[in-house]
């Protein structure tokens, strides 16, 4: 351990933070309000898939020891939606993709492979083999087996199979109820015109863009508190009642007016960490409420509150909304032009994205330069003392 931090990086803060955090609670939904939230039981097929012998192929159902003939009488079709028939012998029947297959049918030949005439099918000698084109019934998932598992993450290819297997409604994890508090005597709101002196909130609408597209989240407040330490307490003490994450902005580091960590103890929250050896965000804190909840201060600068809301804040939804613990960042790059310098801290440096897969470094003038942040795909995460092109975990603007 570091005689300056508690914690020797981000992953180790986080997880001594996240072993003591349990999923909220679970709720039954239909499949639509279930989009990007996380499935509380395993979602079990209610029926073989596919549910029958299906072709993958429009063309013509045959026995294997016909094709030895020229030709095979076509004795009819199989159409979709319909169930299947017996193969009469020696003869082909016509099949569509997703038709079932007729009953004593071994393969099925392409119609390009074949020579259609009215009411016959010339054969070519075709390579063919049993069980050619056909889905056989069960060869994705037999009945009552898991199609997904508790924790999944349901996007539209789940969604896909919640329909396939008629989950019309499902399982899942209600939404994670966050809160946010503004802190500054600065701080006016965007449709203001501040005196050279003031600024315009900027952290209140950017967490908001970030919790606002997360679909397993639900905003419950957004405030802003001016640098009194009993006005704080008492916000922080409310907002708590009903939330399961409360994200702070701004006074968490050493300033006279910096209330957050005195908030944070009075409302007798417990501290996991306070500073952390990243670069933007060192004075970021980490607390645990006495029900559970999580409360992050994060340093008022923006480009810090972007950082630590996608490096840290991300990975407390993602457990809060009991999604499977996997890796936070979704992605390495390789950066384009790495210049050499690096930092005894973890550095998150600002990158955009190029269109041969690599990450370009962005100058910037620091944590307050919204202007550089603001051009960026998201940020690269450098370990102390590392300046090479990586590949490094990139994090994108998301939580
Ligand atoms: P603090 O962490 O409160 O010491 O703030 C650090 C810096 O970030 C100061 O320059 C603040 O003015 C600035 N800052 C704090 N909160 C915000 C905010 N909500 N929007 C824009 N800048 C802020
Ligand atoms: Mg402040």
């Amino acid at each position: 351990m570091n005689a300056t931090f508690q914690f020797d990086s981000p992953a180790d803060a986080l997880a001594a933070l996240l072993g003591q955090v349990s999923p909220v609670g679970i709720e039954v939904v239909p499949w639509s309000d279930s989009i990007g939230r996380v499935l509380a039981e395993p979602l079990i097929a209610d029926r073989d898939s596919p549910p029958c012998d299906v072709s993958s192929m429009d063309g013509y159902a045959v026995r294997l020891n016909d094709l030895a003939l020229a030709s095979l009488p076509v004795a009819g079709e199989i159409a979709i939606g319909t169930p299947p028939t017996d193969l009469p012998e020696a003869s082909a029947m016509r099949v569509v993709t997703g038709a079932a297959v007729p009953r004593g049918a071994e393969a099925i030949i392409a119609r390009e492979d074949v020579q259609e005439t009215p009411g016959r099918i010339l054969l070519r000698p075709t390579q063919t083999a049993p069980g050619k084109y056909i889905r056989r019934r069960g060869e994705n998932l037999l009945t009552g087996q898991p199609a997904l598992h508790r924790g999944s993450v349901i996007h539209a290819p789940a969604v896909a199979a919640m329909a396939s297997f008629g989950a019309a409604r499902v399982s899942v994890h209600r939404k994670v109820r966050v809160g946010v508090i503004v802190t500054g005597d600065e701080l006016l709101p965007i449709e203001t015109t501040p005196q050279a002196w003031q600024i315009r909130d900027a952290n209140g609408p950017a967490l908001h863009t970030l919790l606002v597209a997360c679909p397993c989240v639900a905003i419950q407040e957004r405030t802003h508190v001016p640098d009194i330490a009993d006005r704080l307490q008492a916000e922080l003490a409310r907002i708590l009642n009903d939330c399961d994450l409360v994200l702070l902005t701004g006074g968490v580091s050493m300033g006279d007016r910096d209330y957050v960590p005195w908030a944070v103890q009075a409302a007798g929250a417990h501290i996991v960490f306070h500073k952390l050896p990243i670069r933007p965000g060192k004075p970021v804190l980490g607390a645990l409420g006495t029900r559970g909840q999580v409360i992050l201060g994060l340093p008022g600068n923006p480009v810090s509150i972007l950082t630590t809301a996608c490096r840290l804040a991300g990975p407390v939804v993602r457990c809060l909304s009991g999604a499977k613990r996997g890796t936070d960042h979704r992605a390495v790059v390789t950066l384009q032009n790495p210049d050499g310098r690096d930092l005894p801290l973890w550095w998150w440096r600002l990158v955009r994205l190029t269109d041969t897969g690599t990450a370009e470094l962005l100058g910037n003038r620091g944590s307050g330069d919204i202007v550089a942040a603001a051009c960026s795909d998201g940020f690269v995460e450098i370990p102390p003392g590392q300046s090479s092109a990586g590949p490094w975990p990139f994090y994108r603007w998301e939580i």
